[in-house]
């Protein structure tokens, strides 16, 4: 398979338009998707954002549309051809500026709508008609509802980043949307993750896909500073203070494996004095789209997230990223820490390893073919003195299991004694994990949550819909209603 843009045959106007780009030669999901997107067939990608599946999606996409091309200015020659779907607005308006690009010495229109800005302008756009629409799945039902968004000529849509958008709870308006969409068409899935729910949703909408899969890179910036520092469970909080003091940071993203956890933390961090965040997937989006602007903004300065929610974030350059909890994933250490160190500037990761994560450590060895050394952190004052005495009552206030507040005298001396790095051995089979679930295959970090479906059955008001919008039936019902449509299409 040729990784070179020439071998294509794209039409003039896109390989211009991707000459101008700079782009010299295919990213590997680029060079799976396209030709196959060419033929027109269903396809499930796996790959997230930041390997070039915009292009991959996109560029094929406009080439079968090229045939639909209009100079006419009447909206009837202009209807929306192609949809593509995505779980939040950063992300929509990210991925509709690249196909803005891709297009533009083409006669095809496009335009993006998303929740949280005034439906007039969109409406506009709309009523002048664009054959690729982008859109989050909430403000789309408004535009239909609205008569403003009409779709029965679609040829093409894009599921892309179908885990956010099912972690977020917005299958039952992904339902609605596909059956406002014709039968006959082509539907591209795009998802990190395979879990069985995204099977599930490729199952009732996808017809005989063909299923890529990229690699996630496996190699860390040179620019990170790696650290893995020795910490029980209930000094993890004070290793993250001793870090950002000693260093003098100000802000860094914190992921932790579970959205118990994200919160729980979040508290405790907020409680402790920090300016805290929590991003996790049963925050709505507008919650979500808050905290990532207060975090932009400086007005918070942890976020604290888990990998699901974290995905996508538009944020350039974190100074520093900690793993609160090793990852069950080996794959999301690194895109964890890709956060932090981007583009030549100087980034730290911190992880935080206590005595049951020795396999997951070793999993991180193996993919980064390093050898890792668990470092002993030196603290500068104990525990018990400082902001975290406020944080210790709150613990107490808040009913969430106490510190151990009888923490052993020796290990208190063993933290102010500088001791030599300890070298990592990596898989030791005497560390047994007693928690059934480190022996389960990994599916996802949020695999525990209750499936989206019953979330968002459970809590109906999401910011993100329309009032408009009736009340939605059980999704489990709209898998069966689903399946017919899947042996139509
Ligand atoms: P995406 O994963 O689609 O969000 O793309 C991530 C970034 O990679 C975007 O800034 C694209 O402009 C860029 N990009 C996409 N394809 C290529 C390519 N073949 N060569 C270089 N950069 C690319």
């Amino acid at each position: 398979m040729t990784s070179s843009f020439s071998n294509l045959s794209l039409a003039e106007p896109l390989a211009r338009a991707v000459a101008e780009m700079g782009y010299e030669s295919m990213t590997p999901i680029q060079a799976q998707a396209i030709p196959v997107v060419l033929t027109g067939k269903d396809v499930m990608g796996a790959a997230q954002t930041g390997t070039g599946k915009t292009a991959a999606f996109s560029l094929p996409l406009l080439q079968r549309l090229l045939k639909h091309e209009s100079s006419s200015t009447s909206p009837a020659r202009h209807p929306v051809r192609a949809l593509v779907l995505l779980p939040t607005r950063e992300l929509a308006d990210q991925v509709a500026q690249q196909i803005a690009l891709y297009a533009k010495y083409t006669k095809l229109r496009s335009t993006v709508v998303f929740g949280g800005m005034d439906m007039k302008p969109q409406t506009l756009e709309l009523k002048k008609g664009v054959e690729v629409l982008v859109a989050t799945p909430g403000r789309l039902l408004d535009h239909i509802e609205a008569k403003n968004a009409v779709l029965n000529q679609v040829e093409y849509v894009v599921l892309d980043e179908a885990d956010r958008m099912l972690d977020i709870g917005f299958l039952p308006d992904l339902q609605r949307i596909l059956s406002y969409l014709p039968k006959q068409r082509t539907t591209l899935l795009f998802s990190a993750t395979f879990s069985p729910e995204i099977k599930r949703l490729a199952g009732s909408y996808l017809q005989d896909p063909i299923t890529i899969e990229v690699a996630r890179p496996n190699e860390t910036a040179s620019t990170v500073e790696q650290h893995f520092y020795s910490a029980n469970d209930d000094d993890k909080r004070h290793a993250i203070h001793q870090v950002l003091k000693s260093r003098g940071i100000k802000q860094a993203f914190i992921f932790v494996n579970s959205k118990l956890g994200c919160a729980r933390l979040a508290r405790s961090l907020e409680r402790e004095g920090l300016k805290t965040a929590a991003l996790h997937g049963d925050k709505s989006q507008d919650e979500r789209l808050k905290a990532l602007d207060a975090f932009k903004q400086g007005a918070v300065d942890l976020l604290v997230c888990t990998d699901v929610a974290a995905r996508g974030l538009d944020i350039k350059d974190v100074p520093a990223v900690f793993n609160f909890d090793v990852p069950f994933n080996a794959e999301d250490y690194v895109h964890r820490i890709g956060r932090t160190g981007r583009a030549g500037a100087s980034g730290l990761a911190v992880t935080l390893v206590s005595g049951s994560d020795a396999r997951l450590v070793a999993d991180i060895e193996k993919l980064l073919k390093k050898k890792i050394d668990i470092e002993a952190l030196e603290y500068d004052e104990d525990r018990p003195h400082g902001r975290l005495n406020d944080g210790r009552r709150a613990w107490r206030e808040s009913g969430d299991a106490a510190p151990r507040d009888a923490a052993p005298r020796e290990r208190d001396r063993e933290r102010r004694e500088p001791r030599e790095p300890r070298e990592y051995r990596g898989f030791r089979p005497a560390v047994v994990s007693r928690d059934p679930f480190f022996d389960k295959p990994y599916e996802s970090s949020e695999r525990d949550a209750a499936p989206a479906w019953e979330a968002a059955t459970r809590s109906p008001a999401r910011s993100s819909v329309s009032a408009n919008i009736k009340p939605k039936r059980k999704v489990a019902a709209l898998f069966k209603a689903a399946q017919p449509e899947t042996s139509a299409t």
